[in-house]
């Protein structure tokens, strides 16, 4: 798809400010149980794990964030709810494939690291959690960065500068998506050179 482009940016804090500044669980998964994949894919919330045990293992997060930037034609032609959501999606889908992709590779050159995606996984089309089976392709699924009550919104205006837009009667300007790379030890700049699509 070549309607879009992608301006990628990177910033990483420690672990402390992170939790400090940006999560609020209580608050966070309280929103997250009026979406209806909430319980229902095994990236999401409740996850399977204690999220604070899960998090102090690393000492740093690497924020990964995506502006997608649509083509002003794509915009106005996409005028309807069922166009705004296909197409929305689909862009959405192909910049989180791409990232989650780059940051499992970035994983085996940074021992010790994790990453976590933007949103839900999204690699089938019925979760396996629904009917209580195990997941089908745990080495490349990943938690979803909102499911440790991380602000994405907060993180993303704040962090980045950049307003979220959300869809009403035509396409968005662009779209956001974050991404989260957790580590032990910071990461040499020269490894995150391959992380930018744009
Ligand atoms: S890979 Fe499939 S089974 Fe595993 S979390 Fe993603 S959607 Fe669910």
């Amino acid at each position: 798809m070549t309607d879009f482009n992608v301006e990628t940016y990177i910033k990483h804090l420690s672990m402390q400010e992170m939790t400090q500044k940006y999560q609020d669980i209580e608050k966070h998964l309280g929103y997250c149980q009026h979406c209806p994949r909430y319980g229902k894919i095994w990236s999401c919330p409740p996850l399977d794990i204690d999220v604070q045990v899960f998090l102090d293992r690393y000492d740093w997060i690497y924020l990964v964030c995506s502006k997608i930037i649509i083509d002003s034609d794509m915009v106005q032609k996409k005028d309807t709810p069922e166009k705004i959501s296909a197409v929305g999606w689909d862009i959405m889908s192909a910049v989180k494939l791409d990232v989650d992709e780059k940051l499992r590779k970035l994983e085996g050159k940074s021992p010790g690291s994790l990453s976590l995606s933007a949103t839900a996984c999204n690699l089938c089309d019925e979760c396996t959690r629904q009917d209580g089976g195990l997941c089908r392709y745990p080495e490349k699924s990943r938690y979803a960065i909102d499911a440790f009550g991380f602000s994405v919104v907060d993180i993303t205006k704040v962090l980045f500068g950049i307003d979220i837009l959300w869809s009403s009667d035509h396409l968005p300007e662009y779209y956001t998506l974050v991404h989260g790379f957790l580590t032990k030890d910071e990461v040499p700049d020269n490894l995150w050179r391959g992380i930018k699509m744009g």
